[in-house]
């Protein structure tokens, strides 16, 4: 038997930086044919929640790539006030020929359902693709927009170069916006995808017969090295807080005596999250220039 010298490890940041490069040029091109940059609209409800670094992130990777990143923040503490001044801030937004892309800050606050923000949100500008037709478009094997977070998880695992045509694929984790988009993905690219969750009789049974595993939990080392078959990629998409540190849900150094390649955390799926965002938006204006000009001619604009 062959030892494993260690997993290679699939980082993000290089593709990261190579993405946000290309997302920088068709900005410029954007801005110089349309007079104005492609904004971006960051939807708040108040700003103290810990997803607030998260949001702070995007938008100064929006300043470096020439993006106009825009804080709408839609405060109070009366949650039936809060709801409606959220679909009314999303209906201006969406009604704002200068704002191709609109994202909102998860979780809401209690009291405001998902519903308030995919009843006012346009789906042409609905980049992270929480509405139900870009769901709906994705379940149907259709272009829509994909969540950026299940697009970077894809993404890494075609830099990979493993393939995925034929493989056996196992997601843990059936969130609508990590595991389940992420299976549909892994499906369409031709695995065979079978998806875990919290209801799992014996996660390791699955996990170890996998030559694809995605891991979106929440469960800090839930995936062990024990639980992985030889050679497996290993794509790692937890984000947990563990005494200070930023930690996925697999324990990489069990991990990496097994695994063939895996995503470190942090470092692996999350820069390649933002940067995907930015190349989202890119496209929803591309598209929106473009259905304007069609428009225009047909004379209706
Ligand atoms: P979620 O809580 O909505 O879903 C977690 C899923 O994991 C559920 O389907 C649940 O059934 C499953 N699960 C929980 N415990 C399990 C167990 N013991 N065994 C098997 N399955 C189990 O979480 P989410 O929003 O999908 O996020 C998942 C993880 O990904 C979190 O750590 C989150 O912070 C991270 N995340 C990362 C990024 C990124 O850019 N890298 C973006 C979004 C979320």
């Amino acid at each position: 038997m062959t030892i494993q010298a260690g997993a290679r490890l699939l980082e993000g940041a290089p593709i990261a930086d190579e993405i946000r490069a290309g997302v920088a040029r068709d900005v410029a091109a954007f801005t110089a044919e349309n007079g104005h940059a492609p904004a971006l609209a960051v939807v708040v409800c108040g700003r103290s929640a810990p997803s607030m670094v998260y949001l702070e992130r995007i938008l100064k990777a929006c300043a470096g790539v020439g993006i106009d990143g825009r804080l709408v923040d839609v405060a109070g503490d009366d949650g039936a006030a809060q709801a409606a001044g959220l679909a009314s801030a999303l209906r201006t937004l969406s009604a704002d020929d200068t704002v191709a892309g609109i994202i909102v800050q998860m979780p809401l606050p209690k009291g405001i359902g998902i519903r308030t923000v995919i009843d006012a949100i346009d789906p042409a500008k609905d980049i992270d693709g929480i509405h139900p037709l870009n769901a709906g478009l994705l379940r149907l094997g259709f272009e829509g927009f994909v969540p950026a977070t299940a697009h970077a998880a894809l993404e890494m695992l075609q830099r990979s170069g493993a393939p995925s045509e034929g493989a056996e694929a196992v997601v843990v984790g059936r969130s609508p916006v990590v595991g389940m988009p992420v299976a549909f993905l892994l499906a369409k690219s031709g695995a065979t995808t079978t998806v875990c969750h919290s209801k799992t009789r014996d996660l390791a049974a699955h996990t170890r017969r996998a030559d694809i595993v995605v891991v979106a939990a929440g469960q800090p080392g839930l995936v062990t090295g024990a639980m992985l078959k030889p050679g497996a990629v290993v794509i790692d998409v937890g984000i947990n807080v563990v005494d200070g540190q930023i930690v996925g849900d697999v324990d990489l150094a069990s991990a990496r005596e097994v695994a063939g390649a895996i995503t470190p955390v942090p470092g692996g799926v999350g820069p390649l999250t933002n940067a995907l965002l930015l190349a989202h938006l890119v496209r929803a204006a591309q598209r929106q220039a473009a259905e304007r000009s069609a428009s225009a001619v047909l004379g209706d604009a």
